[in-house]
């Protein structure tokens, strides 16, 4: 299939670093996780997301199943969070309600490096509270995400208001008014956007167009002012948090519902794939999908692009290596190492075992190559001793341990080698 990728085992470490610190970070300011189904009625993506959206009108994976509903595979988290927000009566608890989800979505994109078919997000949303020092808390958790991944340096933050349901709508007129004027020195896709998604159309990348998109009328003149309070409000905030950020009156979503605080992280070394991280206010969402009447901030990160910018791992795939290669040689020997293997393992000691069907030489070749640090031999004579051989596969010094203490032995013998490095 085009568009999708497998996540091998050497870039794995990159994932698992990625996630990790999600949960370290989030965790830290409170956000507790929820997990989603990846498909859901395509009625909720359609509200959720928007009608005129890129999103809803061309990039959705939509089928009928067998009961002929249509569903959608998820173009993204916060729609369905939403959902099971409202469904569970989540918003009984404190607010605000603080929660993160991370897994795979799904959109009919054109694939390139940085734009997957079925690409991962990690998703951040802090619902029923419109405070501006929320706000600037859940972009300074996105920066702090990025910096302890060592990567905010690498990033800019660009940030911008869109106004709300009172004064939005009348910049969206005085936009469309300007762009209708200017149509002719536009790309046929703005000309095609404008009428249905005018704000959208600042967005356009087509160099032709950027003369008239940046002389178009700002928001920011025509925010009103409650909308300009706040705004000022996360700003002096972020300011407080010595966050820096450009301010971007140009910087819209591709979301519908996106109200007042808007943000997005992007770097210079991806290409056109520069958005790394987005998000937005969207107080009225949770409404329009039945719910009671709270606002909500939430933010996506790209994962695949994260990873992009990671450096490869330092220890690349040494972490996989087996401590010890247990060689029996003989099937009564195998049988006595084998409950020697599971309890190494229980005590989190990697070790792997022959069968105790090869020469002791061939098998010694083999630890090598597994990079271990020890075999451990049980022939027909230290079976009859009840004891095993060790053997420092360094150096080839080997001495002798009763086999009821093999496990413990390596597992003392496993830590002490953690604890040197
Ligand atoms: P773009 O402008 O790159 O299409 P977007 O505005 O559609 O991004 P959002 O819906 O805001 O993206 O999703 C948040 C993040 O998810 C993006 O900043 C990006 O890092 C990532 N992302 C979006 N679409 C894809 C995709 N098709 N493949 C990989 N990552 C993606
Ligand atoms: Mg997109």
């Amino acid at each position: 299939m085009r568009g999708v990728h497998d996540i091998l085992p050497a870039e794995a470490a990159k994932w698992e670093r990625v996630e990790g610190t999600a949960r370290r970070v989030f965790e830290a300011y409170g956000y507790e996780e929820i997990r989603l189904p990846v498909f859901e009625r395509t009625e909720l993506f359609a509200r959720g997301i928007g009608e005129v959206t890129d999103i809803v009108q061309k990039e959705m994976y939509t089928f009928l199943d067998r009961a002929g509903e249509a569903v959608t595979l998820r173009p993204e988290a916060t729609a369905s969070l939403l959902r099971a927000y409202i469904e569970h009566g989540l918003h009984v608890h404190p607010k605000p309600v603080r929660l993160y989800t991370m897994g795979p979505m799904f959109r009919y994109e054109r694939p390139q490096a940085g734009r997957y078919r079925q690409f991962h997000q990690l998703n951040v949303e802090a619902l029923g509270d419109d405070h501006p020092a929320l706000d600037a808390q859940v972009i300074g958790m996105l920066v702090e995400f990025f910096r302890a991944l060592e990567l905010a340096g690498r990033l800019q933050l660009q940030l911008n208001s869109l106004g709300d349901a009172k004064c939005r709508p009348v910049y969206r007129e005085r936009l469309l008014e300007y762009l209708r004027a200017h149509a002719a020195a536009l790309c046929a896709e703005c000309r095609d956007r404008m009428e249905r998604n005018p704000l959208r159309v600042l967005d356009c990348k087509t160099p032709a167009c950027r003369p008239v998109l940046d002389a178009a009328p700002s928001v920011q003149e025509a925010l009103c002012d409650d909308c300009r309070r706040h705004f000022a409000d996360v700003r002096e905030y972020l300011d407080a948090m010595a966050i820096p950020y450009v301010l971007n009156d140009r910087l819209v979503r591709g979301l519908d519902y996106y109200v007042r605080t808007t943000f997005e992280l992007t770097t210079a070394e991806l290409g056109a794939q520069n958005a790394v991280a987005g998000g937005g206010r969207y107080d009225g969402l949770i409404e329009l999908l039945g719910g009671p009447p709270d606002p909500g901030i939430g933010f996506a990160i790209g994962i695949e692009r994260v990873v992009l910018l990671l450096p490869p791992p330092a220890e690349g795939r040494e972490g996989r290596k087996p401590f010890a290669f247990l060689i029996p040689l003989g099937a009564p020997a195998l049988r006595a190492l084998l409950p020697v293997a599971t309890a190494a393992r229980a005590s989190a000691v990697t070790v792997e075992l022959g069968y105790g069907d090869r020469k002791l030489r061939s098998e010694l070749e083999r630890a090598n190559r597994l990079g271990a640090a020890w075999a451990v031999i049980v022939g027909e004579t230290e079976l009859a001793r009840g004891e095993a051989v060790l053997r420092d596969m360094a150096s080839g010094a080997q001495h002798t341990v009763a086999l009821p203490e093999l496990a413990r032995e390596l597992a003392r013998r496993f830590e002490v080698e953690r604890s040197r490095s």
